[in-house]
């Protein structure tokens, strides 16, 4: 495991610079003062405050108007557009006309437009509020927007963006303004240290600015206030700040950020911008080297030298993230995922790009003091992860050596909650490939060439999935023998039993027989049985939370179908798994049924699934105690487990990995240990191993359990040290 973390998320926030945290302490211990008190103490504090805001002026350029401290980006935004829209309601209610737009750039960070709802709304001046379109660039349309100006009483643009780094073209904003009635706002947080900045030299009305973003701690932010703007507290109180922002001055957070203003006036602090592209070239080479089919997702040349954001084709951001993570580099996704389903980032949205690019976007952002070692160390960490993935058969690339170890009898693929799932035997190097999907086909196709399997069969269960683009591609890997002959399900045969080695699957006969319809069993001797049973036929819990309780329709006719021909605790794999059920058995299927119909067989206080499944790291070596034997299960994919180590554990355990996408393979052997046996697994963060271990109760392992926050919270030594000797401790 790499033993130091590369924190390239700076653009998130940054750590605070040495100094700073010393003048913070110094305003903690020694210089403590209230600015507002009239003695000794409290003239010091005042002095220090006044220095910092002469500093804060000089490097900001604002030799004019109002600067005040606060508590950050946020809360100058809110400051901001609370005080120009109080003003257009005094407007109002003076009786005079007041300009019926307020206007937001379409990428501006989510504080700006909800800030402009939130108080539309609640002043009640219900304005019309409108996003000012961007190009593919990310440059504001400024035709656009000089054609709105003379109707807008706000505009608020941002200096750069914070998820592309994209550089506005505030000139140009500016001209597009000249006669307009409208206040201007300028989100300046990214621009700070990374951009020239004269303030009053443009018609900026706001600008807020945070410390966190350059080396200072969180909670102390600025506002510049061209002079006249209007400004009305949004703090009353005690009158601090010329009674413009009450409330006793957070002095630490101010003597830090004094600090780290003083490192960028001396220049001690930021690299120029041309060592900072240099930086940036060194690492777009590195990760277009690594990710074959790379894409950035703005152009350079307009972009801070310190922001990379970019997509990887038939890769989405959760997977880079965990590969990135498993490397010990903390970047972050262009857009905020959940567990199921990526959201789109509104950014790259906004700029008209590709629904994969926006889905898929990874953001990588260095400090501007950054230097030259850790740019060097990124960019073999990013090599390293290149590698990990080839090794996986995830690149168009295949590896130099592929290695001998085999793959499992059953990976799942899933993308937004479809899968699609491959059955593959290593003694016969043969596969056959199951409900083909948009968004993976591309995977599929590298993970049969890769290895050079044979495709026996491309079946379809009669989801109404698209397939994908690439489909073409994977038909083109199909063995001769089951081109052509296949029933219109994409089963090859006349009979009704494909063999791959040990593996046997089953075409099941349904009733009524349908032809666009279909169901698989996949069976072998080590006790793997679990069935294929499709999209339009999985059946789904209703969600309480849902208004609408799913339609029944759809589950109950191939419910009672599977019934006729599978066991009832066969493991049924689903097409569609939103919820990450992963299997599924008949006897849940029809409980689900009857949840869905109003009637839940639930026990009334049963506790939710969820809730019990995790197990706090400190709770692991008493509750293993307990236990005769542990299974601590990495549930990480391949390539991230090649990147990092296994963590240590203070009792015996025995080690097993299995990759999530693989998890249905050792349900039958986990399914069938006994009660005395503690299955932990672990994973990164600790969402994929809940996961597992929810699937895992659910099929009546009441022993399973996630080790919650993963290996971002596993205390290792300081945990060994705490509740077990070193002796107790299993080898690695
Ligand atoms: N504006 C931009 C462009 C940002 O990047 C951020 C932080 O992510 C904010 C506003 C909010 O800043 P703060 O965290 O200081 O409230």
């Amino acid at each position: 495991m790499n033993d130091i973390d590369l924190y390239l998320d700076a653009n998130a926030t940054t750590p605070v610079l040495p100094a700073a945290r010393m003048a913070a302490l110094a305003a903690m211990a020694e210089d403590f003062g209230n600015p507002s008190s009239s003695h000794g103490t409290g003239l010091k504090a005042r002095a220090l405050m006044n220095t910092v805001r002469a500093r804060a002026r000089r490097v900001l350029g604002a030799d004019s108007g109002q600067l005040l401290f606060l508590s950050g980006a946020t809360e100058g935004i809110q400051t901001a557009v609370f005080s120009a829209l109080v003003a257009l309601r005094e407007r109002r209610m003076r009786g005079q006309t007041v300009p019926p737009l307020l206007l937001y750039g379409a990428t501006e960070h989510k504080a700006v437009p909800e800030a402009i709802h939130h108080w539309n709304t609640l002043l009640g001046l219900c304005l019309q509020v409108l996003a000012i379109p961007v190009d593919a660039q990310g440059l504001h349309d400024l035709a656009w927007l000089r054609a709105q100006a003379p109707r807008a009483g706000l505009v608020c643009t941002m200096a750069a963006n914070n998820e592309t780094g994209v550089i506005s073209n505030l000139p140009g904003i500016a001209d597009a303004l000249t006669g307009s009635p409208a206040l201007w706002l300028v989100d300046s947080v990214q621009a700070l240290g990374k951009l020239p900045l004269r303030l009053t030299e443009l018609p900026i009305d706001y600008a807020p600015f945070s410390g966190h973003k350059l080396y200072a701690p969180k909670g102390i932010g600025l506002l510049y206030v061209r002079e006249q703007a209007p400004l009305t507290p949004l703090m009353a109180g005690g009158g601090q700040e010329g009674a413009l922002r009450s409330g006793t001055e957070n002095m630490p957070g101010i003597a830090a950020l004094g600090a780290v203003l003083e490192a960028l006036e001396d220049g001690r602090l930021i690299r120029s911008p041309e060592v900072l592209t240099n930086y940036r070239d060194q690492l777009a080479h590195a990760l277009s080297a690594a990710f074959p089919g790379l894409v950035f997702n703005a152009p350079a040349h307009n972009s801070l030298p310190t922001t990379l954001n970019f997509s990887v084709k038939g890769l989405e951001s959760r997977l880079l993230l965990d590969l990135f993570d498993a490397a010990e580099m903390r970047v972050s996704g262009g857009s905020a995922c959940s567990a199921a389903k990526a959201q789109p980032s509104h950014v790259l949205e906004a700029m008209g790009l590709p629904s994969w690019q926006t889905a898929s976007a990874v953001r990588l952002s260095f400090g501007p003091g950054a230097g030259q070692e850790l740019i060097a160390e990124a960019c073999q960490r990013i090599r390293a992860c290149g590698e990990a993935l080839r090794d996986s058969c995830l690149t168009p690339v295949p590896p130099v050596d592929i290695g001998t170890s085999a793959p499992d009898r059953l990976t799942r693929f899933v993308l937004d909650g479809v899968c699609s799932y491959l059955v593959a035997d290593a003694s016969s190097q043969t596969c056959v490939v199951i409900d083909p999907v948009a968004g993976l086909t591309t995977r599929l196709v590298q993970w049969i060439r890769c290895r050079g399997y044979s495709l026996r069969a491309l079946l379809r269960t009669g989801g109404d999935d698209e397939p994908g683009d690439d489909l073409a591609d994977l038909q083109s890997l199909l063995d001769p023998m089951a081109r052509g002959a296949a029933d219109p399900l994409g089963w090859p045969l006349q009979g009704d039993t494909l063999s791959m080695g040990a593996l046997r699957l089953t075409k099941l006969s349904l009733s009524p027989s349908t032809a666009d319809r279909g169901a698989y069993l996949l069976t072998d001797a080590a006790g793997l049985c679990v069935a294929f049973i499709g999209a339009a036929d999985a059946p789904r819990a209703a969600d309480e939370n849902h208004a609408e309780p799913p339609s029944t329709e759809h589950l109950v006719l191939p419910l009672e179908s599977l019934r006729k021909v599978i066991a009832p605790d066969t493991l049924l794999l689903p097409g569609h798994d939103e919820e990450n059920r992963f299997a599924l058995t008949l006897a849940e299927g029809l409980d689900l049924v009857t949840h869905a119909q109003g009637r839940s067989r639930r026990e009334p206080g049963a506790p939710a699934e969820q809730a019990s499944v995790e197990i706090r790291p400190e709770a692991l070596a008493a509750t293993a105690a307990g236990h005769s034997a542990v299974i601590l299960v990495d549930v990480r994919e391949p390539y991230e487990q090649r990147l990092g180590s296994a963590p240590d554990t203070p009792f015996p355990v025995r080690r097993m990995t299995v990759p999530l996408s693989a998890l249905p393979n050792a349900l039958p052997e986990w399914q069938a240990l006994g009660p005395d046996t503690l299955l932990l697994f672990y994973c990164r963060t600790g969402n994929r191993s809940a996961q597992a271990a929810t699937v895992l109760r659910r099929l009546s392992r009441a022993k399973a359990y996630s080790v919650a926050g993963g290996l971002a919270l596993w205390p290792s030594a300081a945990l060994a040290t705490q509740i077990g000797s070193d002796e107790q401790r299993s080898p690695a």
